[in-house]
């Protein structure tokens, strides 16, 4: 019997990357699968392939930082699916750029995805999950959200407030029997930084992780596998995942 038989995830921003990833290692693990994002076309590959592995599937087209899509989805999983025992706030944008840039649109953008958009979500998978007495939230967020540095003040000023929400999350829900972990990774190869508009900012990231060997999303969902698949006694509050030779 597969670790996460029985179980249902759902993932926020699996149409690629991390979440992607981390959908296809939940599924491999017995789960069924909710994947949420934009883009629904890149979800419906996604959802052939794991099919295709003999796993079960609900791709939902979401706007995270429409609180009204971020609950339906939750009410749509728990309609279809029957439960939610897991969701991944995963959903993230880092659009990088010295403050005194002044991209007001991208500060807001980064909020409402990030932290909005991850406390919609929750908030809705909250109250399945007190009902069940059982669940567990995985909150994305980064190295970005112990340091920062030039140009990432403001997408780590999100990436903190994961931090600060997440373990505010758990204290508030020892009693439900509710697991809460944060996963902090390093970096990773994924798209995330293609929608930089700044091209100063672009540059130095794009640099950085060209100089190393940067993590693959394969290995963050392998961290979110492991905290899921722990007994329910287990909190795994915390992970912190880099490429070997990022310092
Ligand atoms: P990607 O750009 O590959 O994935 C981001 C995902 O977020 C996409 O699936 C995108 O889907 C989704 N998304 C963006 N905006 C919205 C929205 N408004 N509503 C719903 N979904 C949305 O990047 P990663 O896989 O790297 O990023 C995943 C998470 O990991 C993010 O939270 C990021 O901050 C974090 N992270 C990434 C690191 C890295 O180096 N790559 C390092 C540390 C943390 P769509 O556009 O289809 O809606």
């Amino acid at each position: 019997m597969a670790k996460l038989d029985g179980k249902v995830a759902v993932i926020t921003g699996a149409s690629s990357g991390i979440g992607e990833a981390t959908a296809e290692a939940l599924a491999a693990e017995g789960a069924s699968v909710a994947v949420a994002a934009r883009r629904k076309d890149r979800l419906e590959s996604l959802s052939q392939r794991i099919e295709g592995n003999g796993g079960r599937v609900l791709t939902v087209e979401c706007d995270v930082t429409d609180e009204g899509q971020a609950h339906d989805l939750i009410r749509q999983v728990e309609r279809e699916l029957g439960r939610v025992d897991i969701l991944v706030n995963n959903a993230g944008v880092m659009l990088l750029s010295r403050i005194d840039k002044s991209l007001s649109d991208e500060w807001r953008q980064m909020f409402d995805v990030n932290v909005l958009g991850l406390l919609y979500a929750t908030d809705a998978a909250l109250e399945v999950m007190k009902r069940q007495q059982s669940g567990h939230i995985v909150n994305i967020s980064s190295v970005a959200g112990r340091v920062t540095n030039p140009s990432s003040g403001v997408y780590s000023g999100t990436k903190f407030a994961v931090n600060a929400i997440s373990d505010g999350l758990r204290k508030e829900n020892v009693d439900d029997h509710l697991r809460v972990t944060v996963i902090e990774p390093g970096a990773v190869a994924t798209e995330l930084t293609e929608h930089i508009s700044d091209d100063e900012a672009k540059d130095a990231i794009e640099g950085m992780v060209n100089r190393m060997d940067p993590l693959q999303s394969e290995d963050v969902a392998n961290a979110i596998a492991y905290a899921v698949t722990q007994p329910a006694r287990v909190n795994v509050d915390e992970i912190l995942i880099k490429p070997t030779d990022q310092a």
